[in-house]
């Protein structure tokens, strides 16, 4: 397997290795080997949702698809800090008003009072879904000091103007120096400003169309502001990210990411306000996710066919036949790489509920499968060697789960043949026949973050079966002297809720 050299400063002496992975980024539009600015370290910045209603399937497919990349980056070794913000003020609807402000209206509650309900509701969504939190997860209404900073040092360096006592981002004066605006969503400057011209209606102080609002005063019925030099008002949506990303991971950071909609205008809007104020753009790598088809057709309300994750839980939608768990929902997303389309159809579901099952029954096959003595070669361990790596090479891959899934499918097919006797197994090595436990048990829980969701709540003999399987291992690796992935099995085991006690009479688990 190919993989970097690193030396880490950290730690002085210690010379790491770290599997070599490519990266699709939006920025340049290709597949480049991933280095991080620190090695061994990575910052990642996800725009989180504006938590003004519940979030939809679509966020969650993206969420769900950093949460992997999370997930993944953190098996090959880096520490990494993922920073994804809850936008809790300033995302204006095309109408102008700030939709936190009109939902509040909508349910007669006051604006925090919706934040709070919404953040909540997301949280369980996350929850349910399996997704680990993020390292740090900001609001934008907790730093609107440091926006309010951004906003200074953007004035002072003569990127933007006041008006009528808003600021706006000054494009033009912004284009005459860095004539890369647009570059990340492949927009031209004349294509940029014929799609914004309408939005000179209702903010006709703008000197320009394309200018867009990094502080707004606040209308007299508008609740949440903050009072700055030139009025009482609250921060434009774009700025909060950039604020919050370097805030937390440096002037420039590894990883940024977010769903397609958001390159044109949020991301673009960042980058040209992170380099208006500091004169570096804020991230290296720039990722994307795509859309939700359904049955072929993008979702919209206007033609009928959305579904909420809620709906999927229950069946209760004219689209499917029958309520999914969440867990066959994810695994149906890993399905598709997350920059493809996803096409949900009953069919496709259906497909995946039965293949999700398929998995977790390997797990538990696997983990009986036992030699009755210590094998040391077998005359199968070629053939599947190359079984065992492959999962990983597909994921070093840009993260490319579903070639890594199809790769997990071969590895069952070998280790249900084992079970059934098809293949003997005494014809496969010890080590050989560990890795391939090893291999499944690592990509489905950990790094894809599936769990067997038909198992009673109570029920816990099969959890216990996994965890006992992966103290063994760790015990194991001790013994080998293999440090690094005792500490990785006993982190993985953290992230799920598991805590492990080292004791006289061995170890012991229980749920932190
Ligand atoms: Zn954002």
């Amino acid at each position: 397997m190919d993989s970097v050299l690193y030396f880490c400063p950290f730690k002085n002496t210690t010379i790491t290795m770290i599997p070599t992975l490519q990266i699709y980024n939006s920025l340049s539009g290709k597949k480049e080997i991933f280095e991080p600015i620190h090695p061994e370290h990575v910052g990642m910045y996800v725009c989180g949702p504006t938590v003004y209603n519940d979030v939809h399937l679509g966020n969650v497919r993206s969420f769900i698809s950093f949460d992997v990349i999370f997930r993944f980056l953190k098996h090959l070794g880096y520490k990494v800090r993922y920073v994804r913000n809850i936008t809790d003020v300033g995302h204006l609807q095309d109408g102008g008003e700030d939709k936190i402000s009109k939902r509040a209206k909508l349910e007669r509650l006051e604006p925090m009072e919706i934040v709070q309900k919404y953040t909540i509701r997301f949280h369980d969504m996350m929850r349910i879904f399996n997704l680990l939190p993020p390292s740090i997860e900001p609001h934008a209404t907790g730093n609107i000091l440091e926006q309010i900073e951004m906003v200074r040092d953007i004035l002072n360096n003569g990127f933007a103007y006041e008006s009528e006592g808003s600021i706006y981002f000054d494009i033009q004066a912004y284009l005459k120096k860095h004539p890369n605006y647009g570059h990340l969503s492949g927009r031209k400057v004349d294509e940029l400003l014929a799609v914004t011209r309408d939005d000179l209606k209702g903010h006709s102080d703008k000197k320009h169309p394309a200018d867009f609002a990094i502080w707004m005063k606040a209308e007299p019925e508008h609740i949440m502001r903050w009072k700055t030099e030139w009025s009482e008002g609250f921060p434009g949506w774009h700025l909060e990210c950039s604020v919050m990303s370097t805030k937390y991971l440096g002037d420039t950071f590894d990883i940024h990411g977010g769903g397609n909609d958001l390159k044109f205008p949020h991301h673009e809007n960042e980058i040209a306000q992170n380099t208006a104020a500091c004169g570096v753009a804020p991230a290296k790598y720039w990722v994307h996710t795509n859309m939700l088809l359904m049955n072929g057709r993008k979702m919209s309300k206007s033609e009928g066919n959305t579904i909420t994750p809620e709906e999927l839980f229950t069946g209760d939608s004219a689209h499917i036949s029958k309520a999914y768990s969440p867990m066959a929902i994810r695994f149906f997303m890993l399905q598709s790489h997350y920059r493809s389309t996803m096409d949900i159809s009953d069919d496709a579901l259906l497909a995946a509920e039965k293949g999700y099952h398929r998995l977790m029954d390997a797990i538990k096959t696997s983990n009986n499968l036992m030699h009755s003595s210590v094998i040391k070669s077998g005359v199968l361990d070629a053939h599947l060697i190359p079984l065992i790596e492959a999962p990983m090479d597909e994921m070093r891959d840009d993260f490319n789960t579903p070639k890594a899934l199809a790769a997990l499918f071969d590895l069952v097919t070998k280790i249900n043949a084992l079970n059934t006797g098809q293949l003997d197994i005494n014809q496969v090595s010890s080590p050989v026949l560990q890795r391939m436990k090893e291999t499944l048990n690592t990509f489905v829980l950990g790094i894809f973050g599936l769990k067997d969701d038909r198992a009673s709540a109570g029920d816990t003999s099969t959890l216990d079966g996994l965890i006992q399987l992966l103290i063994q291992l760790r015990a194991q690796a001790r013994e080998d002297k293999n440090w690094a992935l005792s500490d990785r099995i006993r982190d993985a085991l953290t992230n799920l809720g598991i805590q492990l006690k080292d004791g006289q009479d061995g170890t012991s688990w229980t749920f932190v």
